[in-house]
């Protein structure tokens, strides 16, 4: 069987004792990085366990080897570097692998920054728009102008090194909606953990003045 196990997106105590319990007991754990879950395995004081490292990209073969384990009955976990696997991470492509091949999977919920982020902006989230991070090139300025037409709360995620220039580029494509409200999210479940309220109109003082350290989600109200 294949556990699915979300890890803490910086709080440590994120961590479910469910997912504790399946990181401490499973045979081996498919990573991201094997430096950064071997970190958060110290943390948590779970004993050294065998990491299998797979990247987004990673050869089948090498799924291929770590479908066979779990056809010969080993209880494997699946996690990422932070949050839930898949959400803007790997784990797709073994996931979508053991349902081909009705290979039992669990998913133990958990941190997941989107959501995060959703709950505790303030602004209606019934119905949303995810959308992972935006394009950096392709199909960016298309996607931005659609925007302004959307009737769902939309959001997604920003890095450190793209956060000034997407709000400005946000103020420009939704400058038809002075009023409509923003809220940036940083470093959830940390220390600095804040929450930015604004509008459109107020987005290019906010992209000058927010401090460019951490992570950052970004929820942009309906229209
Ligand atoms: N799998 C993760 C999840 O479930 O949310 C997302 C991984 S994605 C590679 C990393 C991005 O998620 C960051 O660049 C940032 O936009 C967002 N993120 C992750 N942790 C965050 C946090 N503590 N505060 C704000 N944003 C965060």
């Amino acid at each position: 069987m294949l556990s699915i196990v979300s890890t803490p997106i910086g709080n440590l105590g994120d961590i479910t004792v469910r997912g504790m319990e399946t990181l401490r007991n499973c045979a081996a754990i498919v990573c991201e990085d094997t430096r950064v879950t071997g970190t958060l395995l110290k943390l948590l004081s779970l004993n050294r366990k065998e990491l299998i490292s797979m990247h987004g990209y990673t050869d089948p073969r090498k799924i291929d080897g770590v479908l066979d384990r779990l056809k010969n009955g080993e209880h494997l976990a699946l996690v990422s570097d932070a949050g839930t696997p898949g959400i803007s991470d790997p784990g797709y492509a073994l996931v979508h692998r053991c349902a081909e091949e009705n290979i039992r999977i669990e998913v133990l919920p958990g941190a997941a920054a989107f959501l995060t982020a959703l709950s505790g902006s303030g602004l209606p989230i019934n119905r949303f728009l995810y959308l992972g991070f935006l394009p950096m090139k392709k199909g960016r300025k298309t996607l931005l102008a659609s925007f302004v037409g959307q009737e769902q709360t939309i959001v997604f995620y920003e890095s450190v090194h793209r956060i000034e220039r997407t709000l400005l580029e946000l103020a420009d494509a939704l400058a038809s909606q002075p009023t409509r409200v923003i809220v940036i999210a940083r470093e959830l479940t940390k220390l600095h953990e804040t929450f930015h309220h604004t509008t459109v109109a107020g987005l290019p003082d906010l992209a000058g003045n927010i401090v460019k350290k951490g992570e950052f989600v970004i929820v942009i109200g309906p229209m």
